[in-house]
């Protein structure tokens, strides 16, 4: 967009102004599968994004009190949540900033040990859009990079942090050959990024913060930011949302952060929600790599 044009009030914009901005980053052909794999009704794709430490530091915020909250994440949070999943036996994807793979590198090689999938979440959950676009490509690099160090795995997907997502970051996603994205709103199923108007083969999990923890327990001592919903009314929304998903035999997938359901008072949300899931029925548990390697190859 021309200075010219940012200058302009959307509403004098002319018709190829706005049809270029949409254009840039589209939900494409739906990958929807005819079924399932072993007869399965639906797919459940749980995730959890290991933030830790840099929910604070990706501000160049120092509070010792919040960095505190993020070492949690690693005591207790993901160590409860590999208990949870370890028990049920699903397994799930982490999405695991660089910086957070490189204070706590053991509970990567864990969380990988038991199965598990981890992808790019960026390198101190920093924000691409305030990003210049070269930046924002070495960081998405060197994220890979670190994971695939710590780990012994290549991750093959991403998740902009916040799900921020400039005009870059496909471009950058394609040019790194991964797999897939799951930063975006546009389905409940899966479906194929196109951008200006171009197939990229790159496959979008899409995500939503209905289906997300920290929309409705987040707090800020600060400010005025308090929880506003309660465990059992968040249960009841992922639970609603999940049942859809099963009536309509398409995708469930959510997303939580040890910090904040890796508690005593919320944990039993993803126990309850796996144990719900299961009682229903056939029921496929896959990472999001999995969700998307089936759906590339069997989209109806
Ligand atoms: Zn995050």
């Amino acid at each position: 967009m021309t200075t010219e044009q940012t200058k302009t009030p959307s509403w004098q914009w002319p018709e190829e102004a706005w049809r270029r901005i949409v254009e840039r980053v589209r939900a494409g052909r739906s990958l929807r599968p005819r079924e399932w794999p072993g007869g399965a009704r639906c797919a459940v794709a749980l995730s959890f994004d290991s933030d830790h430490d840099t929910s604070e530091l990706r501000d160049g915020g120092e509070s010792i009190g919040r960095l505190s909250q993020g070492q949690y994440g690693n005591r207790q949070g993901v160590p409860r949540i590999l208990a949870v999943l370890r028990a049920h036996d699903v397994k799930a994807s982490f999405f695991v900033p660089a910086v957070t793979a490189l204070l706590y590198p053991d509970e990567q090689r864990r969380v990988v040990a038991e199965g598990h999938e981890i992808a790019i979440h960026g390198w101190i959950h920093e924000r691409n859009s305030e990003l210049p676009p070269q930046a924002e490509r070495e960081l998405q690099m060197r994220s890979a990079d670190v994971l695939e160090r710590v780990t012994g795995m290549r991750p093959v997907g991403i998740r902009t942090p916040s799900w921020d997502f400039t005009p870059h970051t496909l471009a950058i996603t394609r040019e790194m050959g991964l797999l897939y994205d799951s930063s975006l709103m546009g389905d409940v199923d899966c479906y194929e990024l196109v951008m200006n108007g171009e197939n990229t083969g790159v496959v979008e999990l899409p995500v939503e913060w209905i289906r997300d923890d920290a929309v409705y327990f987040n707090m800020n001592r600060f400010a005025s930011l308090r929880p506003y919903t309660s465990p059992a009314d968040v249960y009841d929304i992922f639970k609603r949302d999940f049942d859809a998903a099963y009536r309509e035999g398409g995708l469930f997938q959510l997303t939580m952060h040890p910090h904040i359901s890796g508690h005593r008072s919320r944990i039993w949300i993803l126990e309850e929600l796996i144990q719900h899931a299961k009682a229903q029925g056939q029921v496929w548990f896959a990472t999001h790599a999995e969700v998307v390697r089936y759906v590339k190859s069997h989209a109806a």
